[in-house]
């Protein structure tokens, strides 16, 4: 998964910002996360949004092995915190017929 990290203190986040929330620089570089990531905590939707064809619907924080934290859809039907995941590009719901990809989270 695709991240950056801070040119000046090299701390690593997972979206873009205008400014480093710990040193106040604004130069960044992108960083490569790796794909194994593990659940910190989830929460299990068993009334999901338009869109959404699964159900249950599992969302939660995930880990990287850096320390950065993402948020998203989790593709288990029986998730654990700490259970090993790995990002994927899938198909997150359906917006206007079309489907809307971007990182998920699936059970090894
Ligand atoms: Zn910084």
């Amino acid at each position: 998964m695709k991240g950056i990290r801070c040119s000046s203190c090299g701390s690593v986040y997972t979206i873009n910002k205008a400014v480093c929330p710990k040193c106040g620089g604004r130069a960044f570089e992108e960083y490569d996360l790796g794909d194994k990531c593990s659940i910190v905590t989830y929460t299990v939707l068993w009334v999901t949004p338009k869109g959404i064809d699964r159900s249950p619907l599992v969302l939660g924080i995930v880990e990287f092995p850096s320390g950065v934290r993402a948020f998203g859809q989790i593709i288990t039907s029986e998730p654990r915190v700490g259970m090993s995941l790995v990002a994927k590009i899938g198909n997150l719901r359906i917006s206007d017929g079309k489907p809307i990809t971007g990182y998920r989270f699936e059970q090894i």
